[in-house]
């Protein structure tokens, strides 16, 4: 334990159960580290707001505990609430019923959520505490946490550098020891890549796994909530309850063998036939891609060799249609946002600028002022791509090159297990270095947003670190945390966090060094 919080879930119910520490304890900890770093000159910001009732909940989860356990009926209790008193990390983008959600906007200041989110009331009703909202890029856009109302949220390894994004304020809570778990949005890499950067696990789930009833859309054909954590299993239990069809959001669906999650054994040290029968495939397309840095590539190599010694096959295939992923990715996320965010228009939801002139008038004034630059970027363009003269062009071709994935990564799962690759090209970078270069930012998710277009799981592993570049002298880069994902066909979840169990059990620790909040 450090600083207050156990490290793992693990970890948390073991304390819990012998009486070493109440979930009180733990969100009050995390209440206080949130309090100092709001005073600190080089702020973490990983949380907007700890909850006014974080700490009631807490208490009562440590009472049903208690008198359950007076009771002799604490086993039957954590049957039906296995994260009973457990706190974790909300992102901007989820209602929490009677809280405050803004999407790190202004458009959306003073907006309070009506309900929950259903991944929100499944964890609730698994005993879970939401501690606080999380920061993150402005309605999900954009790769390193920069773009927010609120400022960046810093790495927790080194302030210097971006936590990554959307969700990384979800990502540095998580790796500065402030919450167990963290739920996060991807649409196009925005859990796995902020993950990466922070030395954690992160899972983006199959397309629908996760209910989106009640988070806030960017790319609805895309969008998906993923779960960060410090070890597979941080993340398989929450998925667990989370997981299942949704009466409110008919994209979900069943994830078979979802009970498999809670043991995760299926690759254990003693049992080298499960990795002797497997094929993994390395697209050369990503290696071949320019922005590899050689660190990436140094870690890559390790992680290839690792499955090689416990017998598995890498190999490498072509897969020509992923150098297309890119642009498929934009063109599509970017048309569906700014059809989703045409609704925020100063009548229904938070911010309103009313020059008096009209309604036209309220809208344009509302949303000049509401939205940031990197927000309305992305509305001009989608609406642009979507306009009568060039939709064929565009639009139409974006969704044929994302039906070519589709289709050829589905038939690449015929015959192999998995898709191994870097999560992204080079480790966590200086914060400002790329929040005037939107294209340099988008080139970040270059290796991620294969997954989100073919709909397929994937989960990033903390896989080592980059070499510090030159000498030991003080100015020297630190070393930063680099993340592999393993990518699986649709409903592979249990299988693919299998396998990252295997890694992590060969590499305790390979996420960051243990450290509390205050670092
Ligand atoms: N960085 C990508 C974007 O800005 C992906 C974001 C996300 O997954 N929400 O669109």
């Amino acid at each position: 334990m450090s600083g207050g919080i156990p490290l793992t879930i693990d970890d948390a119910l073991e304390a819990l159960a012998s009486g070493g520490i109440t979930s009180e304890q733990m969100v009050s900890h995390s209440i206080s580290v949130f309090q100092e770093d709001a005073h600190s000159p080089v702020p973490l910001n990983a949380f907007l707001e700890m909850y006014d009732d974080a700490l009631e909940r807490a208490r009562e989860a440590d009472r049903e505990r208690a008198a359950a356990q007076k009771a002799g009926t604490l086993a039957a209790l954590l049957q039906e609430k296995p994260l009973l008193g457990l706190p974790f990390a909300v992102k901007d983008n989820m209602s929490v019923q009677g809280k405050r959600l803004t999407c790190a906007s202004h458009i959306l200041e003073g907006y309070i959520a009506p309900y929950n989110a259903t991944v929100i009331d499944r964890l609730v009703k698994a005993g879970a505490v939401p501690l606080g909202r999380c920061n993150m890029d402005e309605f999900a856009m954009g790769s390193s946490t920069e773009y927010s109302i609120y400022g960046p949220t810093r790495n927790p390894i080194d302030r210097a550098y971006v936590s990554g994004g959307s969700s990384g304020g979800g990502a540095a809570a998580v790796a500065a020891n402030q919450a167990l778990f963290a739920l996060g949005t991807e649409t196009g890499g925005s859990v796995r890549l902020p993950a990466s950067y922070c030395g954690i696990y992160g899972l983006k789930p199959t397309y629908g796994v996760l209910s989106r009833w009640g988070i806030v859309a960017y790319g609805s054909s895309l969008d998906q909530v993923g779960v960060m954590g410090r070890t597979p299993r941080d993340i398989a239990l929450p998925l667990s309850v989370m997981c299942g069809a949704d009466f409110y959001d008919d994209t979900s669906a069943d994830l078979p063998g979802a009970d498999s999650l809670r043991n995760l054994q299926a690759f254990a040290k003693s049992d080298s036939a499960a990795f002797g029968g497997l094929k993994i495939a390395v697209p050369r397309q990503f290696l071949e891609a320019q922005g590899l840095s050689e660190d990436v590539r140094a870690v890559f190599d390790t992680t290839q060799k690792w499955f090689r010694d416990r017998g598995a096959r890498v190999e490498q295939v072509d897969l020509p249609i992923l150098n297309a992923s890119l642009a498929s990715y934009y063109v599509i996320a970017l048309s569906e946002a700014a059809s989703n965010l045409s609704r925020f228009d100063g009548i229904r939801y938070g911010h309103r600028v009313d020059p008096g002139e009209g309604y036209d008038e309220l809208y344009v004034a509302t949303r000049s002022e509401g939205f940031g630059a990197e927000v309305k970027r992305r509305i001009i363009i989608g609406n642009y791509v979507l306009s009568e003269q060039f939709s064929g062009d565009c639009y139409k071709k974006g969704m044929t090159v994302r039906a070519r994935i589709q289709r050829e990564i589905a038939a690449l799962f015929q015959t192999h297990q998995v898709i191994l690759c870097p999560t992204c090209p080079t480790a966590a970078f200086k914060l400002g270095q790329k929040v005037d270069d939107p294209l340099e930012m988008y080139l970040s998710d270059l290796y991620t947003m294969f997954v989100n277009l073919a709909r397929i799981p994937s989960v990033s592993v903390p896989a080592g670190y980059t070499k510090p570049a030159g000498t030991e002298k003080a100015a020297s880069p630190p070393a930063l945390p680099v993340g592999i994902q393993f990518a699986g066909a649709m409903f592979s979840e249990p299988f693919i966090l299998a396998l990252a169990q295997a890694w992590e059990e060969d590499h305790p620790g390979c996420g960051i060094p243990v450290k509390d909040g205050t670092i």
